[in-house]
């Protein structure tokens, strides 16, 4: 599914480079659920904004479901990333303005789905994140745990084969954590591939792989 080939990240301090990411060579295969983990700094958040087209490489090659999207169009990538990527966010990332039904929806309206169609795919994955009653109000009402929920349902909502997730637990407490991590697992048992961006063993335990950065590079994979 995914295929990274020397891939390099750096940017301009002071006139020199300084590398973010330095040769990263990785394949994921569907179906996978991998674990990056390392230390702050070590890259992990840009290494995953790269696999989720959020941002660029500035050397290597990146395989997506057989597309080259190193060398894609902006346009072209966003395609990809809205059909087959969702994203989920540390700190949720929801538009406060709108309600939770209004969130999830947001992601088909970019896809210009039919109002019946979107009407009925919210309701569905309402129902089944049993938020039902939860649907009329607006981001700040609801627990971290509720919010997470929602943006989950929001990344899933346009049934992507791809979850990206940066620390996904890392503002709930460890009730709602684990149960975050048990969705993550049952999605990942119904064929989407998940990766997501831990600081936890136990998180980690959840996956099939792990993946170890240190100073942008891999340091070892299992
Ligand atoms: P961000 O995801 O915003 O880049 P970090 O990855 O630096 O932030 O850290 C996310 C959270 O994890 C922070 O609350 C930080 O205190 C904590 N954290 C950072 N490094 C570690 C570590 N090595 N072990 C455990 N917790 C960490
Ligand atoms: P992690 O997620 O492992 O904490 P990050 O991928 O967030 O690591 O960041 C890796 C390093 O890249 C950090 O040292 C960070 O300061 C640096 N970095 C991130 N974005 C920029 C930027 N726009 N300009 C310069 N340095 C950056």
């Amino acid at each position: 599914m995914i295929e990274l080939k020397h891939i390099s990240k750096w940017y301009q301090v002071g006139g020199k480079p300084t590398f973010i990411l330095k040769d990263i060579n990785l394949t994921i295969k569907e179906g996978e659920f991998v674990s990056i983990m390392g230390p702050s700094g070590s890259g992990k958040s840009t290494l995953l904004h790269i696999l989720g087209m959020l941002d660029d490489a500035n050397e290597g090659e990146y395989h997506f479901m057989d597309q080259p999207v190193h060398s894609l169009k902006e346009k072209q990538r966003s395609q990809i990333y809205k059909q087959h990527v969702g994203f989920v966010f540390q700190a949720y990332h929801l538009i406060d303005e709108l309600t939770v039904y209004e969130n999830i929806e947001t992601p088909l309206i970019y896809q210009n789905i039919k109002t019946n169609e979107r009407k009925a795919m919210v309701a569905d994955m309402i129902d089944r994140f049993n938020i039902v009653g939860k649907k009329d109000l607006f981001p700040t009402q609801l627990s971290g745990g509720q919010q997470q929920l929602v943006g989950i349902a929001r990344a899933l909502i346009a049934k992507p084969k791809l979850l990206l997730a940066d620390e996904p637990t890392g503002n709930l407490n460890s009730k709602q954590g684990e149960e975050i991590m048990d969705l993550f697992k049952q999605l990942n048992k119904e064929g989407v591939t998940i990766i997501q961006v831990t600081h936890s063993e136990k998180n980690a335990g959840y996956g099939s792989h792990i993946i170890n950065l240190l100073d942008g590079r891999i340091e070892k994979t299992n």
